[in-house]
């Protein structure tokens, strides 16, 4: 039997205990598991969550389940003004936020962490503001006919996110289905699961119980768990491609709609006008060096045509390597940690890959410290490989590290093929001064979000989303919410009787 306690029981064997959110109480693994969280840039234990299991998930979509009927009919509007009261709480203790995701990703604070919490904060006033447009159509089949769509809600929905940016991913699944009137269990990233637990304490201070749990625990127990129970009407995920293929799978059990935000390996395509310090700073950003590269939107096939591929490579090195490496809680440092030991060693191996690859030319970067303060977290090094080609298993598979690889292209339309030769199809950037040949470009490419001149993140209102193995469905949009987390239901009167 799961205990109830408050959010947090202090320094309960020097470890700070943080429970999990099921039915509006904080609560303990049914089995009494915990899972010990670390900080990436010390590599000390800071917290435990509770190891939830098969028990806690059924318990959190039963809670959401019974919540679910009240909860859906409240005005969309009044679910709105409830998210922007979440959005302004958060808002105004966003520094706490931000020092907690700074010290359970190991994101830099002034770079990612702060941005981050600010960010989803934005996220629920903007899910919160678009309550009034679950409209539904009028279909015009006669003077006699009145037939009409409603927008509805789902029903339980069940979502997984991962670590990377886990408040905002958290925030992009809880305020859109919030919104449009369904009840969620949430699994947080077993990784980085105290900004979101932080965020639904606020949000529980608002909120009908049920309406948000979020659990805690493995993905191969808790998530897998979620993904198979009968009570869950939709799952929304974000991870990995080769975890998103297991939620697909279980998906189809119970023919439940399944939304994907998987990997990436997105090309930048620099046009040879482009040779200039703007591209540099953008190739840097869209790159996400200073998340160390823990995107799945990170742009980390570098295209360069021949005629600026050195002096281009040589703008970059200079730039990336006045980058500062060190404590995410260190205003002062661009690049913080890698999430955990089995991250920095994955990015490690590909990093001496390259350094063995016949033909590669390593620019910049390379293995980590091993003594020094850098070696006391996960700190990896920004690496580019020049003269990579397209095929190499570096160019081919996601890193989810800081290891960029530069192709050579002259002709537009092999650099365009070489974008396209990818199982994925997140992100892509295009860099040159001729709109025409960029639009060109862009239509082109096989991705679900193309930047021109660009390497920002996402913003709400855009609709954002992968095609091929990247993944299935839209985020962060108003068209997001409404496909992603409501049904149509279409309504026929006949008006001649
Ligand atoms: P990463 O390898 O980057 O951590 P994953 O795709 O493995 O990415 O993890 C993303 C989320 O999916 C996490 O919350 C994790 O716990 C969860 N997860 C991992 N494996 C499974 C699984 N078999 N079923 C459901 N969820 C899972």
């Amino acid at each position: 039997m799961a205990v109830a306690m408050s959010r947090t029981v202090a320094e309960q064997g020097g470890l700070r205990r943080v429970g999990m959110l099921v039915d509006g109480a904080w609560v303990d693994a049914s089995a009494g598991g915990t899972i010990a969280i670390e900080a990436p840039g010390t590599r000390a234990a800071i917290a435990s969550v509770p190891r939830g299991e098969a028990e806690d998930i059924d318990r959190a979509v039963k809670a959401a389940a019974a919540a679910f009927p009240a909860w859906s009919k409240v005005p969309p509007r009044e679910r709105g003004r409830l998210l922007q009261k979440i959005a302004d709480a958060v808002e105004g203790r966003v520094e706490e936020l931000a020092r907690i995701i700074a010290e359970e990703t190991g994101n830099a604070i002034r770079t990612q962490a702060r941005p981050e919490a600010k960010g989803s904060a934005d996220i629920l006033r903007y899910f919160g503001g678009l309550a009034g447009e679950l409209k539904g159509e009028t279909i015009p089949l006669g003077e006699h006919v009145l037939s009409y769509t409603r927008r509805e809600p789902i029903g339980v929905v069940g979502a997984i996110i991962p670590w990377n940016a886990p408040v905002l991913l958290g925030c992009l699944k809880i305020a859109p289905a919030l919104c449009a009137g369904n009840t969620l269990v949430l699994k947080a990233a077993e990784d980085a699961p105290l900004g979101v637990l932080w965020v639904a304490t606020i949000a529980n201070e608002f909120l009908p119980k049920g309406v948000l749990n979020v659990v805690t625990g493995y993905g191969e127990e808790a998530g897998a768990a979620l993904s198979i129970h009968p009570g869950v009407r939709k799952l929304s995920f974000t991870g990995s491609t080769e975890v998103g293929k297991l939620i697909m799978r279980a998906a189809a059990d119970h023919i439940v709609p399944v939304s994907l935000e998987l990997g990436g390996k997105s090309p930048s395509i620099v046009y040879p006008d482009a040779d200039e310090n703007w591209a540099v700073d953008g190739i840097i950003a869209a790159m996400r060096f200073t998340r160390q590269s823990q995107s799945c939107t990170a742009g980390s096939r570098l295209f360069l045509h021949a005629n600026i591929f050195d002096s281009f490579l040589a703008k970059l090195a200079d730039k990336t390597q006045k980058l500062k490496i060190g404590d995410p809680l260190d205003e002062t440092s661009d690049i913080g940690a890698i999430i955990n030991a089995k991250q920095f060693n994955k990015v490690c191996g590909y990093v001496e890959e390259g350094m063995k690859q016949p033909g590669a030319r390593m620019l910049f970067g390379g293995l980590p410290p091993k003594t020094g303060p850098l070696s006391q977290g996960y700190y990896a090094i920004p690496t580019v490989f020049a003269d990579a080609a397209n095929d190499w298993r570096l160019a081919r598979e996601e890193i989810f590290g800081p290891v960029l690889v530069a192709i050579r292209w002259t002709e537009e339309v092999d650099a365009i093929a070489m974008a396209n030769d990818s199982h994925y199809g997140l992100a892509a950037y295009v860099w040159t001064h001729d709109i025409g040949r960029a639009l060109r470009a862009a239509h082109a490419i096989e991705a679900g979000w193309v930047q021109v001149n660009q390497g920002l993140g996402q913003s709400p209102g855009h609709s954002y989303g992968g095609v091929k193995q990247s993944g299935i469905g839209r985020e962060f949009s108003l068209e997001g919410m409404l496909d992603s987390f409501t049904h149509r239901k279409n309504v026929t009167v006949n008006l001649g009787v």
